[in-house]
């Protein structure tokens, strides 16, 4: 069974309804779907912040003017969609397991690599002066049972001890004192490095910063056919061909199987969901200690992700759901407000004014990958596992140094692994409820 979350027979569509497409000003000027046939050194499919960031670090840094190609609009998938937690770390495997895999030194290169990338965001944002609402530095991970908090307390102490890494256990009283309080906050991590932003605008800006220094960007532009011609790849939109000598997949949770023969069973795209409630009044704000604009998660597999906006409403997110049909977004929407108001009693009366979802996209390893398919002039960046805000920025410069002729750049030891196939990719949906199911199971067991 294939799975194809982009329909190429309706190029062009509108945003979701989100807080985000709503909120963040004028669409991208400028980006005329392709007409007639192109000649290009580059072609990147796919305009998020893989794509955007490739297509600006290419102009900006090598004077390559890329051509992106995007089905729909700037932002459409998960850049203008997403929670907006633009982190240190990747993959669902922490340091530890990393060390135990490749050794100190390659593991903690990879963990700078991920530093390096919330560093690349705050660095495009200052130099293009791209008003993302970008916050302070800093974010909590809340133990979300008593049995969770001991563990977490230990690894927060390993981690500073054993590797440097910087963080700061805090108990619940101290978390309620000064962060918020909740049903499910029994002791929290206070992180200290990364920050939230506003993701449409980011995605946007990062466009439109890319399209000052050279980069073509085509909206309503589609790839449905692809072939190999006289040692170029030509790229079938419905406006023309574009005919170029190298090639990035730029389309994460939103790659078909079909768009290219190497794509097909490698990825596995699921479902996270989100609701923005109303602005809160101080009143409902002090009822529930709530006095940080950091992001919050959870210890949970399937975790909660969760944030105040700048205009005090609540952004709830979680992942969830494997269909794409009309009654699960509306079960997911109930469930998100049911789960709300169960972790912060106080809040019942709030309403919800935004909900949408998106396309995460998962590997057979779970972890993220950059590299080339069989043939080396095709380049992916592929499978963020829910955490592409840094990530997907920094691979889009990784990506553009090797494309421009670098080949020692260093995608460092977990990124450079090759894209693993499922083992039998046909039941990639029925290894997710399965793990879905076990996942739910660990999380909230005693
Ligand atoms: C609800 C939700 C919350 C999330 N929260 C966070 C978070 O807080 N922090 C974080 O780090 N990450 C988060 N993520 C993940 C993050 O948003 C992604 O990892 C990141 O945006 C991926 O960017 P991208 O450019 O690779 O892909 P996308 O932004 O998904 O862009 C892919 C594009 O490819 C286009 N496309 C597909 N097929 C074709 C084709 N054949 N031809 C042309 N174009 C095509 C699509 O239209 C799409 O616009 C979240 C994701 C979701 C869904």
């Amino acid at each position: 069974m294939s799975i194809n979350t982009t329909d190429l027979s309706r190029p062009g569509q509108a945003h979701v309804d989100s807080y985000w497409a709503v909120t963040a000003g004028e669409e991208v000027a400028g980006c005329d779907p392709v007409q007639g046939d192109i000649d290009t050194d580059v072609a990147i499919i796919g305009a998020g912040y893989t794509g955007l960031s490739a297509a600006y670090h290419l102009a900006r840094d090598f004077g390559i003017s890329a051509h992106v190609l995007e089905a729909n609009r700037v932002g459409w998938g998960c850049s203008g969609r997403n929670g907006g937690f633009c982190s240190v770390g990747m993959g669902k495997e922490g340091v530890e397991a990393w060390v135990r895999r490749w050794g100190r030194e390659r593991a903690l290169d990879s963990y700078d690599l991920t530093r390096q990338a919330v560093r690349l965001v705050a660095d495009i944002l200052e130099r293009e002066k791209i008003d993302a609402q970008r916050t302070a530095e800093g974010g909590l991970e809340l133990a979300h049972k008593p049995n969770r908090v001991e563990g977490m307390r230990a690894q927060a102490e390993r981690m500073q001890r054993d590797f440097g890494i910087e963080s700061q256990f805090l108990d619940k009283a101290t978390l309620a004192r000064n962060f918020l309080d909740s049903r499910e906050a029994h002791g929290a991590v206070l992180h200290h490095e990364g920050f939230a932003l506003h993701a449409m605008r980011y995605v946007r800006g990062l466009a439109r910063a890319a399209q000052k220094y050279g980069a073509i960007l085509h909206n309503n532009s589609p790839v449905t056919g692809w072939e190999r011609k006289s040692g170029q790849h030509h790229l079938r939109t419905p406006g023309g061909i574009v005919r170029a000598r190298q090639v990035l997949i730029a389309t994460n949770g939103y790659t078909n199987d079909t768009l290219n023969p190497w794509t097909l069973g490698r990825l596995l795209p699921v479902l996270s969901n989100i609701i923005v409630t109303r602005p809160l009044t101080q009143a409902e704000r002090d009822s529930v200690s709530w006095q940080t604009y950091f992001k919050i998660w959870d210890t949970r597999r399937l975790l909660f992700y969760y944030r105040l906006l700048p205009d005090n409403r609540i952004l709830f997110g979680a992942r969830g759901g494997v269909e794409d049909s009309p009654a699960e977004h509306s079960y997911r929407k109930a469930w998100l407000e049911r789960r709300l108001r169960e972790m912060f009693p106080p809040l019942d009366k709030v309403a919800t004014e935004y909900f949408w979802y998106g396309w995460v996209c998962l590997s057979a390893d779970k972890n993220p990958h950059i590299g080339t398919t069989d043939d080396r002039s095709v380049h992916y960046a592929l499978a963020y596992i829910g955490q592409g805000v840094a990530l997907a920025s920094m691979a889009g410069r990784l990506t553009a140094q090797r494309m421009a002729g670098d080949s020692k750049v260093d995608y460092g030891a977990l990124l450079s692994a090759p894209l693993p196939k499922f083992p039998f990719p046909a039941l990639r949906r029925v290894y997710q409820r399965a793990a879905y199911a076990y996942y739910s199971y660990e999380d909230e067991r005693r």
